[in-house]
C-alpha cells in the first residue's frame, strides 16, 4: 500500500462534513479519531422488512421493532414526570415512554419524522406501550417507503450512547456514505490473495462498503464473515507469534535425565496415577526434554489431581540440576502445597522451602538464602515468588497453579526469574475449547480429562434460607457421623467490610447456638498468614468439626474428610466460583453434599446458576452456561488477560470461523516474519494498532 493512500484514511475524522471539531472530540471517546476508524465502527444492527412488526399484530411480552410515524409527543406530568411519544404505522398507535432525562427526550423528536422503535411490548389498559426504547430515525433512508423497497439499513449506537456521540445512527449514516465515498477506493486488500479463494472471502473493500451499506442480505452476510474472519485471524496470528518466541528466538534447557528419583516418587506415591495423569505427563516429559522452551497449560476439572503431575515435572527438573517454583494464587493454597507436597516428598530427601508474604523476619530470609544458594531445590509460594529480593540460583521450571487468577505479566514475572525455564501454567477454570483456543492459543495444552476412581458426584441442592435449620441438622448428622463440613459466606471487596462482619457474627451464631458442642473453626482472608495456618491445620486434623470461611478456601484446598459445603446467598456468587467451592467436597470416598442456600428475591440468572449447578458437576458443562450468561468479554476483560476486544466476531458463535482464521494464521506464522512489520500497511496497522500493545507487552525477554 502506497504511503499516500496510507494517510489518507488515516486522516482525522474532522475534516469531514458534518463532524467538525466538538463532535471530533467525542467521537474519540468511542474509538473513533481516523476515517480508518469510521470505516470499522460497525452497526450493531440491521433494519429490513422482514424485522418489523404491524402494531396492530403486537403481543404482550415479545421483543420487536416497529416503524411509524411520530404522531404525537409531550411531557405528561404527575407523581412520576414522563415523556411520551406516540408512533402511528397505519395499522395502530403505540405508546413510547421514557421516565428519566424527560427535559431530554422533549427537545430531541419532530412531528412526523419516521422512527424504529425496538423493545419489549408492555400493556397499559387496552393500549400497547414500549417503556425506555431503542429508537432510531429513518427519515434519511425514505422513511415508509422503505418498507416497500427491499432495503436494509444499518444501525449505529443505541439511543443511550446518543449523548455520548453526539451522533445518531442516522447522523453516522450520513457521515459514513460521505467517508465511503470519498476514501472506500483506498482501502486496499491486506490478506495474500491464495488465502482469499481457500476461505471463499469477500475482499475487504466490498466487505467494508457492505457492512456498512448492504445491497442485500447474502452479501452483507459475507460482508460480516470476512470482517469476523479478519479479527480472529489477527487475533490468532497474534497469538502464533507469541508463541513463535517462545520458542524459536531462544534456546531452552533440555532436561535429558529421567532418572531414580522420579520413579521413586511415582513409586512412593498412595496411589495409581490415572491414565489421564499419566497422558499428561508423558506430553510434557516430551516437552522437557526438547530445547525449546515448554509452554504447557494444564487445564482439569476440580479435583483431578494437578498437583501431583505438577510436583513429578518438578521431580524431573530437579533430577537435572534445576530448581522449581510453584506459585499459588492465596497463602492457603501455597501452604497447603507446600505441606502436602513435603509429605510425599518426605522419603526423597528433598530441600523444599515456602516463600509467602505474612512470613517472619528471620524464616523469610532464610528462605531466600536458600533459593539463593540453590539449597532450595524447590519454592513454593504465592506471588512473593516474583519479588525482587528474590534471585534464584538455577530456576529450571516455573509452574503457575490456579492460572486464571493471575494476569499475563506475572506469567512472564516468574519465567523471567530464571533463563529461559521451561513454563507450566495449571487451571481448573473449564472452558470451551474455542475460548481456550483464544485465551491460551499461545500455549500448548494438556487435558486431565479423569477424576481419580472412586470419586461420587456431589449431590447438590438448592434452598431458599428459609430451610436454613433444616439444612443445618443435616450437617450436625454428618458430622455426628465424624466428617467434617465447611460454611460459605460470600466476601466480595465492594462490600469488604459488611460481608466480613456478616460472616463473623453468623460464626459466632452457629458457635453460641446450633453448634454448641461442636468445635468450629473461621477462616477469612483479614486474618494473619499464622492464624490461617493453624485453622486450617485443626481441621485437617479433625480437630474442628466445622469450618466458618469465606471465600478464600475457593481455591485447591483439599480435605478429603469434609463432606458437606453450605454456601450462603449463594445467588451472589458466579458460577465458577460455586463451582471452584463445591469443589472443596467429595474429594475422598465418602457421599458429599452442598447445599446452595438462597435469598429471596433472586435474578433469572442467579436462578439459572443455581439449577445448573444442582443439576451437574461437569466443569465444563457449568463453563458454557456461564458462558451464556456472561458472553465471553468477562474472561478477557477483568481478568487481564491481554486479549484485545473484538468489534464483530463472536468467540462464542463463530466457532467455526475462529478455527478456520486459526489455521491460518498458524500456517502463515510459520514461514513469513514480514507481517509483523506493522508500518508496512495502513489497515494492517489498524487491525495491530490492538494487538501489537498487547504483544509487545506479554513478549518475553
Ligand atoms: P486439583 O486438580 O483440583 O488441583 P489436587 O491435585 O488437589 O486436585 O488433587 C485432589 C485430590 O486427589 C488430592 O487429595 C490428591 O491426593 C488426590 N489424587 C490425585 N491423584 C490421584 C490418583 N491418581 N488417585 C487417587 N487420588 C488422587
Ligand atoms: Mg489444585
Amino acid at each position: 500500500m502506497s504511503s499516500a493512500n496510507s494517510k489518507n484514511l488515516l486522516t482525522s475524522v474532522q475534516f469531514l462534513k458534518g463532524i467538525g471539531e466538538k463532535r471530533a472530540e467525542r467521537l474519540k471517546e468511542v474509538g473513533v479519531e481516523t476515517v480508518l476508524d469510521l470505516l470499522y465502527y460497525f452497526p450493531r444492527r440491521y433494519l429490513d422488512r422482514s424485522h418489523i412488526t404491524r402494531i396492530k399484530d403486537l403481543r404482550e411480552d415479545e421483543t420487536v421493532t416497529v416503524v411509524g410515524k411520530v404522531q404525537f409527543f409531550g411531557v405528561k406530568h404527575g407523581k412520576k414526570s414522563r415523556f411520551v411519544l406516540v408512533l402511528f404505522d397505519g395499522t395502530g398507535t403505540l405508546s413510547c415512554i421514557w421516565f428519566h432525562r424527560v427535559q431530554f427526550w422533549a427537545k430531541l423528536f419532530e412531528r412526523n419524522e419516521t422512527l424504529a422503535i425496538s423493545g419489549k411490548v408492555g400493556r397499559f389498559g387496552r393500549d400497547f406501550q414500549i417503556l425506555h426504547p431503542d429508537f432510531d430515525r429513518i427519515s434519511d433512508a425514505g422513511g415508509q417507503e422503505f418498507l416497500n423497497t427491499g432495503r436494509i439499513i444499518p444501525l449505529y449506537p443505541s439511543s443511550e450512547a446518543l449523548g455520548k456521540v453526539g451522533l445518531d445512527s442516522r447522523g453516522f449514516r450520513r457521515v459514513l456514505k460521505q467517508a465511503l465515498h470519498a476514501y472506500a477506493d483506498n482501502i486496499e486488500e491486506t490478506l495474500p490473495q491464495p488465502l482469499l479463494e481457500r476461505q471463499e472471502l469477500l475482499d475487504l473493500k466490498s466487505a467494508v462498503m457492505n457492512v456498512h451499506f448492504p445491497e442485500e442480505r447474502r452479501v452483507l452476510a459475507r460482508a460480516r464473515i470476512r470482517l469476523k474472519f479478519d479479527e480472529l485471524f489477527y487475533l490468532e496470528l497474534m497469538l502464533a507469534y507469541r508463541k513463535r518466541s517462545m520458542e524459536v528466538a531462544r534456546k531452552g534447557i533440555e532436561f535429558l535425565k529421567v532418572g531414580d528419583r522420579t520413579r521413586a516418587l511415582i513409586e512412593s506415591l498412595p496411589y495409581e496415577l490415572t491414565a489421564a495423569q499419566k497422558k499428561v505427563i508423558r506430553e510434557i516429559r516430551d516437552d522437557m526434554k526438547d530445547d525449546s522452551p515448554m509452554n504447557r497449560l494444564i487445564q482439569g476439572d476440580v479435583g483431578s489431581g494437578k498437583t501431583v503431575v505438577a510436583l513429578v515435572a518438578m521431580m524431573m527438573a530437579l533430577e537435572n540440576g534445576y530448581q522449581a517454583a510453584l506459585m499459588a494464587p492465596t497463602e492457603i493454597l501455597a501452604e497447603q502445597h507446600y505441606f502436602g507436597i513435603r509429605e510425599l516428598l518426605e522419603p526423597l530427601n528433598v530441600k523444599i522451602v515456602l516463600l509467602v508474604g505474612g512470613q517472619r523476619k528471620k524464616v523469610r530470609e532464610a528462605a531466600l538464602q536458600a533459593i539463593q544458594s540453590g539449597e532450595a531445590e524447590i519454592v513454593i509460594g504465592t506471588h512473593a515468588l516474583i519479588q525482587e529480593a528474590v534471585e534464584y540460583q538455577r530456576l529450571g521450571l516455573a509452574i503457575i497453579d490456579e492460572q486464571h487468577r493471575f494476569g499475563v505479566m506475572q506469567r512472564v514475572g516468574l519465567q523471567k526469574k530464571g533463563q529461559t525455564p521451561d513454563v507450566l501454567v495449571m487451571t481448573a477454570t473449564p472452558i470451551p475449547r474455542t475460548l481456550s483456543l483464544t485465551l491460551y492459543g499461545d500455549l500448548d495444552v494438556s487435558t486431565i480429562d479423569e477424576l481419580p476412581p472412586g470419586r461420587k458426584p456431589i449431590k447438590t441442592v438448592w434452598r431458599s434460607n428459609k430451610k436454613r435449620n433444616e439444612i443445618y441438622r443435616f450437617v450436625k448428622e454428618r458430622i455426628a457421623q465424624g466428617e467434617q463440613a465447611y460454611v460459605i459466606f460470600p466476601l466480595i471487596e465492594e462490600s469488604e467490610k459488611v460481608d466480613l462482619q456478616a460472616a463473623v457474627e453468623n460464626y459466632e451464631a452457629l458457635k453460641q447456638g446450633l453448634f454448641k458442642e461442636c468445635n468450629i473453626g473461621l477462616l477469612h482472608g483479614r486474618m494473619k498468614s499464622g492464624e490461617k495456618e493453624q485453622v486450617m491445620s485443626e481441621f485437617k486434623a479433625g480437630n474442628l468439626h466445622l469450618m466458618v470461611s469465606t471465600t478464600v478456601i475457593e481455591v485447591g484446598v483439599n480435605i478429603p474428610n469434609a463432606t458437606v459445603m453450605v454456601v450462603e446467598n449463594a445467588e451472589r456468587f458466579g458460577l465458577p466460583q460455586l463451582h471452584q467451592l463445591r469443589g472443596r467436597v467429595g474429594r475422598g470416598s465418602k457421599a458429599s453434599y452442598c447445599f446452595l442456600v438462597a435469598k429471596y428475591p433472586i435474578s433469572q440468572d442467579a436462578r439459572t446458576r443455581l439449577e445448573t449447578l444442582s443439576a451437574t458437576n461437569d466443569g465444563f458443562k457449568i463453563a458454557e452456561v456461564d458462558l451464556r450468561l456472561r458472553g465471553p468479554g468477562e474472561f478477557f476483560g477483568t481478568k487481564q488477560s491481554g486479549m484485545p476486544e473484538l468489534r464483530i466476531a463472536d468467540l462464542v458463535k463463530d466457532t467455526a470461523l475462529l478455527l478456520k482464521a486459526r489455521d491460518e494464521a498458524f500456517d502463515l506464522a510459520k514461514g513469513d516474519h514480514e507481517i509483523l512489520d506493522l508500518d508496512n500497511a495502513s489497515v494492517r496497522v489498524h487491525f495491530f494498532k490492538n494487538y501489537r500493545d498487547k504483544f509487545e507487552l506479554s513478549r518475553v525477554g
